[in-house]
């Protein structure tokens, strides 16, 4: 059947079956009985272009775990111990994947799958509660900051903080009580003006300024929180996501639990700013074809360094260039990222169609790009887009950009081969507009859970439901089996089209099982809103529900 059938529409049954179309065949070996098995792991992506099934079930995810923390009734706690089983089992996954990796790149084989389940993986273990140096990265050494550089407090009333994570109760009148949480959208502000999402006047447009902030937006969010949890006198707990406005500014949904009053969110949000500290980048030094050379180092100290192409005079180090910002009196902030004027508050209660639009709407956006969904006809936004993504090129994304060459200063961590308008960072590329941070913003105390596991929670359900929760739950036991990626043309993998296939079939499967108990028994209790990504959830396939 394979044969006869084109790729694409094996592809198109795939994805209506909820089967990713890009997964990792991995052989599992079963060390007791030496027995093997391919199973196909779910690529994992959130992208909507590049897996449709994938983003799907992420999306769905992100919705469970917004609904699950938004108007929680009981400070969440979490047990030590479960979180250093759950930490240790995620190290030891990440630690056999990073060996797959440099294996594959030995091989000469495409690394991208793997790392794409890698950075899954690396945000799971932050979000677990583990820090960098677990991963081996580099843990950042405070700095001492000058008091130049330092942020200005915000002109706000600072309230008694208790540590609670959940907002007040109100009574009505008939006796019942309400917990009312918020959701609140926070834009930047106007570059100049615009008509559908696209300048009335290009050549005044302060694309500068919108690079700018896209870039910093994450840090400036993260001082709204500050200043949020400063004034509401409790532990504000959030989930967010970020997205795009029409006008290819990004914004920012949260899900906030509990409330403050509408004054109280006003002046937070007029108060709070980030003052970027960063060396002056204003001026060009070094244009294109005069740019400064690497020169090796020599012996023992052995780094080397970027030099000035006609004088041989080394450029300063960022860290020299950060004391000479501190030395300098008359230094101001490269930049002062600041919300704009439209803010919007709404009181939202549990359990309310209200709610549940939110849910769907802070998640909507999720698996599409940020810079995605600009139509091919749509030539003025296509022209305005290539306008912001050109002033992001030489724009520094981050302390180790090489952008920073073309200002006379040495990035963090300068190597060879680094070249001003080509630096890798996230921020210059069209789908992200600037801004490299996560789509998702959760705080710690959100849900109580991390996002491993409200999956783990759903295949729980799923497995329960289908009556495999008995037997091994679905879950291999740790440390029996080894999981190894198929290296690329080994004769035993059958070929994508029969693999989808196969999964396909599996996937119905399960799907008509299911369908078959729910008719059964009415009893098996399906959320409505929820049935249609449970059945997806189901049909991701075993592959998934084993991984341990
Ligand atoms: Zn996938
Ligand atoms: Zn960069």
């Amino acid at each position: 059947m394979a044969q006869t059938l084109a790729t694409e529409v094996v592809e198109q049954v795939a994805i209506e079956n909820g089967v990713c179309l890009h997964s990792i065949p991995m052989r599992v070996t079963d060390t007791h009985s030496s027995s093997a098995e391919i199973v196909n792991l779910p690529c994992g992506s959130t992208q909507e272009s590049k897996c449709p099934p994938c983003a799907r079930r992420a999306k769905a995810l992100r919705a469970v775990q917004c609904r699950e923390g938004w108007h929680m009734e009981a400070e969440p706690v979490r047990a030590p111990a479960e979180a250093t089983e759950e930490q240790r089992r995620l190290v030891m996954v990440r630690a056999q994947w990073e060996a797959w990796r440099a294996e594959a790149a030995e091989l000469g084989e495409s690394t991208d799958a793997i790392g794409l389940a890698i950075a899954d993986l690396d945000a799971e273990i932050e979000r677990s509660g583990l820090g960098g140096d677990v991963l081996g990265r580099a843990v950042p050494v405070k700095r001492t900051r000058s008091t130049r550089r330092r942020q200005d407090a915000p002109d706000l009333p600072r309230r008694q903080r208790s540590s609670s994570t959940v907002g007040r109760t109100y009574a009505a009148p008939d006796g019942r009580a309400y917990r009312p949480s918020m959701f609140v959208t926070l834009t930047l502000p106007s570059y100049g003006r615009v008509r559908n999402g696209v300048p009335i006047d290009p050549g005044t447009y302060d694309y500068r300024r919108a690079a700018r902030d896209a870039i910093h937006f994450s840090k400036l969010v993260d001082r709204f929180v500050q200043n949020l949890r400063r004034v509401a006198g409790f532990d504000v707990q959030y989930f967010a996501s970020v997205e795009p406005q029409r006008r290819l500014a990004v914004h920012l949904h949260m899900a906030v639990r509990g409330t403050v009053s509408r004054a109280d969110l006003r002046a937070v949000v007029a108060a709070t700013y980030h003052q970027v500290w960063w060396p002056p980048c204003d001026e060009v030094r070094y244009p294109a074809g005069c740019l400064p050379v690497w020169v090796a180092g020599d012996g023992e100290d052995g780094e080397g360094g970027y030099v000035d192409p006609s004088t041989g005079e080394v450029l300063p180090s960022w860290d020299e260039a950060l004391a000479r910002l501190d030395a300098d009196d008359e230094a101001t902030p490269l930049h002062v990222a600041r919300f704009g004027d439209q803010m919007d508050m709404q009181g939202v209660l549990a359990g309310t169609p209200d709610a549940d639009q939110r849910i769907r709407y802070l998640a909507k956006y999720l698996t599409k790009s940020l810079g995605g969904g600009i139509g091919a006809e749509d030539h003025a936004r296509a022209a305005h887009a290539a306008r912001l993504v050109e002033a992001l090129r030489y724009e520094p994304c981050s302390a180790a950009c090489a952008n920073w060459l073309r200002f006379g200063v040495q990035p963090k961590g300068a190597k060879a081969g680094m070249v001003p308008g080509r630096c890798r960072g996230k921020a210059h590329k069209p789908e992200h507009l600037g801004y490299g941070g996560r789509r998702v913003l959760v705080s710690r105390k959100w849900s109580n859970k991390s996002l491993g596991e409200h999956r783990q929670d759903r295949r729980a359900w799923v497995l329960e439901v289908l009556g495999l929760a008995g037997e091994d739950g679905g879950v291999r036991e740790v440390g029996r089996y080894i999981w190894r990626p198929v290296p690329v043309g080994d004769v035993s993998l059958p070929t994508r089209r029969v693999r989808l296939l196969r999964e396909v079939a599996r996937a119905q499967a399960w799907r008509a099982h299911l369908a078959e108990l729910q008719a059964r028994a009415r009893e098996v209790d399906l959320p409505p809103e929820l049935g249609e990504d449970q059945m997806i959830m189901a049909s991701a396939g075993c592959g998934s529900a084993k991984i341990v």
